[in-house]
């Protein structure tokens, strides 16, 4: 096909374009129909103390079991949830599946940890979230400390407003929120200031490239300095190796969630490594 060029030089006639954007919107109606068909599911990645490497929460990741692509990860069905109108049922999806998850642990008699689920600032602004958020935890018998919410600075915070009145909202309420990735993309000092958080997860860029650059392992050390001294949790994320999680914790950093302590699990994976802890014994025997 013939290509033509726009005023600026800008090619906006480019088959390859064509062919994701019928690529995309095949995609969005599929969602749509897997989010019916029950195909978007949850798996759990162990969160542990730096110190003890006690299991304290879970991080709730959600994954497309598509039929025919296999198991599509977050980063393509997110984003495209978000532009085709569709991230508020896919959240409500995760909300209601982990809710019933828990219960169905607490049913087993295993002792539980929080729960944290991935909130896109896009899903917050919705009027029907806390309303819908409030109803599934209350029909899965929950108490509000189950679960807890990591949200990403992005450019969807355009509503500022709205979002820090939701936020606030969920905090009053008594959901620990904590502000993913932090350290790069769109968080900023000023957002820390005004953000009901109580945690902030250390972007795993800055423990990847920590062995390598002094820089990126200063930047971790400053930002978990900074937190303890505004009495924010912290927690590092993408520990893979030993050095990494002794590093961290001698930085101050109190938990670590990572390849080295265990990759995201199924449900019963993780019924299996509650049981164990259950059973663990104590150090007085
Ligand atoms: P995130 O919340 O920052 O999650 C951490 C990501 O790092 C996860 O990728 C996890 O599988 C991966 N990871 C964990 N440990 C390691 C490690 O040691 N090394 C490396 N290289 N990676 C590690 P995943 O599951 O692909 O999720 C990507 C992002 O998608 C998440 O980033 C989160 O922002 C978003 N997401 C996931 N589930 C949901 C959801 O239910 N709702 C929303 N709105 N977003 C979600
Ligand atoms: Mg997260
Ligand atoms: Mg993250
Ligand atoms: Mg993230």
């Amino acid at each position: 096909a013939a290509k033509q060029r726009g005023k600026a030089g800008f090619c906006f006639y480019e088959p390859r374009m064509i062919e994701q954007a019928s690529e995309r919107l095949a995609l969005s109606t599929e969602l749509r129909e897997g989010l019916g068909r029950g195909e978007i599911r949850v798996c759990y990645q162990p969160k542990v103390d730096l110190r003890t490497r006690e299991l304290v929460g879970l991080e709730a990741l959600a994954r497309w079991a598509h039929p025919t692509r296999g198991a599509l990860p977050p980063s393509v069905f997110i984003p495209l949830a978000e532009d085709c109108g569709l991230i508020a049922r896919l959240g409500e999806t995760v909300v209601r599946e982990v809710a019933g998850q828990i219960a169905q642990w607490r049913a087993q008699g295993l002792p539980l940890v929080p729960v944290a689920i991935n909130l896109s600032m896009q899903e917050v602004q919705g009027a029907q979230f806390v309303p819908s958020l409030l109803r599934t935890l209350g029909e899965a018998g929950l108490d509000r400390d189950a679960i807890e919410f990591e949200i990403t600075e992005t450019a969807a915070m355009t509503d500022v407003h709205t979002t820090l009145g939701q936020l606030r909202t969920l905090d009053t309420l008594g959901f620990r929120i904590a502000i993913d990735d932090f350290g790069t993309g769109f968080s900023s000092l000023s957002h820390l200031r005004q953000l009901p958080a109580r945690a902030i997860k250390i972007d795993q860029s800055f423990v990847h490239g920590a062995r390598r650059s002094h820089h990126d392992r200063e930047i971790a050390e400053a930002i978990i300095a900074l937190a303890r001294k505004l009495r924010l949790h912290t927690i590092a994320e993408g520990v893979e190796t030993e050095e990494q999680a002794r590093w961290l914790q001698r930085a101050g950093c109190d938990t670590g969630q990572g390849f080295l302590f265990g990759r995201p699990l199924d449900a019963e994976r993780v019924a299996a490594m509650l049981r164990e802890r259950c059973a663990a014994p104590t150090l007085d025997g």
